[in-house]
């Protein structure tokens, strides 16, 4: 879990660090003007690539929300094209404003699949919102720039915004709420679009000029894609209950594992007790409090859900005793620890032990570890296969125990 946190770190690190490079090239002119033409190309192909990835990941809230940026580049792209009279300012009032809401509205509705009623809607939402914007940049008049341009903050403000008072602060709340609600989610598509309305609100409100624009839908592009790469990455390779990594991400790493290794098979005892007299979630939660502790082996032993309540923990490049030594601390440590049964009111399957005993109890909780070592002419499967055979003879030796093959 340490580890995806720390990814969501980097992750809106590097966001930032973007938003951050891409606005200080703009402003210090550091940008040939030959090649915006080649950026609003790449700004175009990045967003369709988005927009392809996020149907196929059947993500509906990345899918919607990289319509307005597509939308808003087809308009400066082709002024006389769709549009009978798009002026700068139609373009600078009605563009911020329609992300905005639309980021707001698209956002706070719940992401249940774009093939989805709730997708159908949101889509509906998001086109009905650009077909207000298209009617909004070729009808743009005199009293709705006075409307949208009445004074609602102190002057001071002016100097870090460009946009009128009220897209402003409308901008904010938008941005704001997104940041808020992202607070409740791990998911890097949920984050993305905080990162996604700050970049384009960044051109919108502070830089104003077609380049800033180009270049911050082809960050919001990036960023869209990072995040469903990502997402997809997690599904693969971290184990959903657990949150540690899972059989197939132990199998790439075999791949360019070397010589020398140690593998230990490690087998939570009687779990199936847990599952028959607890309940599934109470048998979830004892799998998600052996994985937390298996993830705190020392030595630098890295631990997988191998399936089931079996786990593997691979050590690479170190030596058996220290290992061994790592191991058993983990061992001991799940013992003394046990396993406390919270709520006494959760269903179970066979409720006696929690008829006749009201207060929290602590279960015994054990687990059996076999150990194999690399060996040469071996693959890393076949010392799996010696580490299962050494966990056997553990269950065998009366459980909570290791042996080494
Ligand atoms: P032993 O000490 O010999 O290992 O006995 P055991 O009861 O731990 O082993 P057994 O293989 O009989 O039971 C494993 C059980 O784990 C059976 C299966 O229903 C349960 N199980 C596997 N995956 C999950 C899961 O994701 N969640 C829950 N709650 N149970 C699971
Ligand atoms: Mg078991
Ligand atoms: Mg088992």
């Amino acid at each position: 879990m340490n580890g995806l946190k720390e990814k969501l770190y980097t992750f809106n690190a590097l966001c930032l660090g973007a938003i951050l490079a891409i606005g200080s090239l703009l402003y210090f002119k550091l940008i040939p003007s030959y090649l915006y033409y080649f950026l609003w190309q790449s700004t175009f192909a990045f967003l369709v690539i988005a927009i392809g990835l996020s149907i196929y990941f059947n993500k509906s809230k990345l899918f919607t929300l990289l319509l307005f940026p597509l939308f808003y580049n087809l308009a400066l792209a082709f002024p006389n094209t769709f549009f009978t009279h798009l002026s700068g300012k139609a373009f600078w009032h009605i563009a911020p404003l329609s992300c905005a809401i639309g980021y707001l509205l698209l956002y706070a509705l719940q992401e249940r699949g774009l093939f989805s009623l709730f997708g159908l809607l949101r889509s509906g939402i998001a086109l009905g919102i650009l077909g207000i914007s298209y009617y909004g940049l070729n009808h743009f008049s005199s009293n709705l720039h006075t409307a949208l341009n009445t004074p609602l903050l102190p002057t001071f403000l002016h100097k870090i915004t460009q946009a009128s008072d009220f897209i402003f602060i409308l901008s904010i709340i938008a941005l704001l709420f997104i940041f808020l609600v992202s607070l409740l989610f791990e998911a890097q598509t949920q984050k993305a679009p905080f990162w996604m309305l700050t970049s384009l609100m960044f051109s919108f409100l502070v830089m104003q000029e077609a380049q800033s624009f180009i270049l911050f839908s082809l960050l919001s592009a990036l960023i869209a894609m990072s995040a469903l790469v990502h997402d997809a990455y997690k599904m693969a390779y971290i184990d959903t209950l657990t949150g540690i990594p899972s059989r197939r991400a132990l199998e790439e790493r075999f791949l360019r594992l070397g010589s020398r290794y140690v593998i230990a098979m490690v087998d939570i005892d009687f779990f199936k007790k847990f599952n028959d007299t607890f309940g599934h979630d109470i048998g979830d939660d004892v799998l998600k409090l052996v994985a937390k502790e298996l993830n705190h082996v020392k030595n630098g032993g890295k631990a997988f859900r191998y399936g089931g309540e079996e786990f593997t923990i691979l050590f690479s490049g170190k030596k058996k005793e220290e290992c061994i030594m790592a191991l058993e601390e983990v061992r001991e440590a799940i013992f003394r620890r046990g396993f406390v049964i919270r709520d006494k009111n959760r269903p179970a399957k066979s409720s006696k032990a929690t008829k006749t005993n009201p207060s929290p109890k602590k279960e015994r909780l054990s687990v059996s570890i076999g150990v194999a070592l690399s060996q040469k002419g071996k693959t890393p499967q076949e010392i799996i296969k010696k580490a299962d055979d050494a966990l056997y003879k553990a269950k065998e030796s009366g459980r909570n125990c290791l042996i080494c093959s």
